[in-house]
């Protein structure tokens, strides 16, 4: 797919402005990814459609390149139907408890979730109540029970040796969550966590109980959980839940799994609720707010180096890399000058990291970016900055006497210098390699 990508963007490249033929060939490779990414196909449909429109009208940027350009409005779609830059978090309730119901097939990930959320809230200081409403399987409360000793929350369930839980007919799930918020308000608890039962498929009584507990315990969230896993089939679940019990939220489940997140653009799209977290794996604290942004990355996937390279050549400046190549090419040693030029390209990267953030999958180069701190550029500028000349065409004449004045200079620790120091050799060492293998255009990267 990357490949694939990558030529119909190496087709785009050079070219002055978006032609019809140019968009349609992009247009198709979208589709072709968000089908691969389980999209479903109504909603991949009318979002390709939706991008060709925009790609037509748009005016050409000279700031950015044809395929950049789609590639923009193609990340600018999936993130504003994923939810767009503002994300919300859980609702709370103006008169505690905060009740939160959640649904869900079986198996969708419920009772986990019910455990992430306590310890969640529990870390924001609350005090969260579990309801083990989820009668229907035998060990059901048994689960919410052990989940809830982790997240160190209370479990309000039948047989639970809570007071008042004789009151409460066992096997009438509507009962036990209705109790379990009176619980919740008079032991003081500020959430109350609803654990509901689920069936393999879609069905009418389980879908009349979620109901009949909504109703009974007037939720101020009702969050549906879906297993990012589930592909084609989340259209038809979502509507059903949404036509159903009516949620304000969804959960998205799993997505540590090999889920390409084609099930969250599918159900936000068809439902228009927002996705408010992201549950990525077993543990309690696999457990994220939902970044649309992200998202949208891993749903195309692209990895598109090509693009990435180009933004690297800009920020780097086109000139200064082809000065640096010819220099090298030449044998000449790579100096302290060039480092720090090369980390204030880096830092004039960090600045575009928005823009790039639009370009997904990109891994390694995405992770130095995140990591990259733009302070660090001003501490190794100010460290060189307070060498001589001599000290920066060759550093290695920087002894202890020399490396204190450089760090008082530069208001830091001779430690500092050293570790500075290292880091230019290795940097150093990777050019060298560079220029003998003729590698790209963006050298240092690696050392940062
Ligand atoms: P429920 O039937 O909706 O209550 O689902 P459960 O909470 O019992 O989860 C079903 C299974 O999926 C359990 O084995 C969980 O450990 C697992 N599970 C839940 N959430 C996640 C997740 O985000 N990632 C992974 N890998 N497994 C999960
Ligand atoms: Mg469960």
């Amino acid at each position: 797919l990357s490949d694939r990508l990558t030529s119909t963007f190496k087709n785009l490249r050079s070219r002055g402005r978006l032609s019809e033929a140019d968009i349609d060939a992009t247009v198709r490779e979208i589709r072709r990814a968000l089908l691969d990414a389980d999209v479903a196909v109504p909603v991949v449909r009318e979002f390709a459609a939706a991008v060709r429109e925009r790609a037509l009208s748009v005016e050409v940027s000279g700031a950015l390149n044809p395929a950049q350009q789609v590639v923009k409005i193609v990340n600018e779609e999936l993130v504003a139907i994923l939810g767009g830059e503002g994300q919300r978090g859980l609702a709370l309730a103006k008169n505690p408890p905060t009740v939160i119901m959640l649904a869900g097939l079986q198996g969708a990930g419920k009772t986990t979730l019910a455990g992430k959320l306590a310890l969640h809230l529990k870390e924001k200081g609350h005090t969260p109540l579990l309801v083990a409403a989820d009668l229907q399987r035998p060990n059901a409360v048994t689960q919410l029970k052990v989940v809830g000793e982790r997240a160190g929350a209370p479990v309000y369930a039948p047989h639970s040796g809570v007071a008042g839980e004789d009151e409460v007919p066992t096997g009438d799930p509507v009962a036990v969550a209705r109790a379990g918020v009176e619980t919740a308000r008079s032991r003081e608890h500020d959430v109350v966590i609803i654990d509901t039962a689920g069936r393999l498929g879609v069905d009418a009584e389980l879908m009349a109980q979620a109901r009949d507990i909504r109703d009974a315990t007037q939720p101020d969230e009702v969050l549906f959980v879906i297993d990012a896993m589930i592909g084609q089939d989340a259209v038809a679940t979502a509507n059903a839940f949404a036509e159903g019990v009516d949620f304000t939220g969804v959960v998205l489940s799993k997505l540590d799994g090999d889920a390409r997140g084609g099930a969250a653009l599918s159900v936000a799209r068809v439902t228009g609720r927002p996705i408010l977290f992201a549950s990525t794996g077993e543990k309690l604290t696999d457990f994220e707010a939902f970044h649309p942004d992200r998202m949208a990355s891993r749903i195309l996937d692209m990895g598109d180096v090509l693009t990435l390279i180009e933004q690297a050549e800009k920020a780097f400046d086109a000139e200064q890399a082809e000065k640096m190549a010819s220099k090298l090419a030449q044998g000449d040693d790579f100096t302290l000058e060039d480092f720090l030029s090369q980390m204030q390209a880096m830092r004039n990267m960090g600045s575009m990291k928005k823009m790039l953030g639009m370009l997904p999958g990109m891994g390694q180069m995405r992770e130095a970016l995140d990591s990259f701190d733009e302070r660090e550029v001003d501490r190794v500028e100010a460290i060189v900055r307070s060498m001589t000349p001599a000290e920066r065409r060759n550093h290695k004449i920087i002894n202890g006497s020399r490396r204190a004045r450089i760090a008082k200079g530069a208001g830091t620790t001779a430690s500092a210098v050293n570790q500075l120091l290292e880091r230019f050799e290795g940097a150093q060492k990777m050019m060298k390699q560079m220029a003998r293998g003729g590698g790209m255009g963006m050298p240092g990267m690696g050392a940062l």
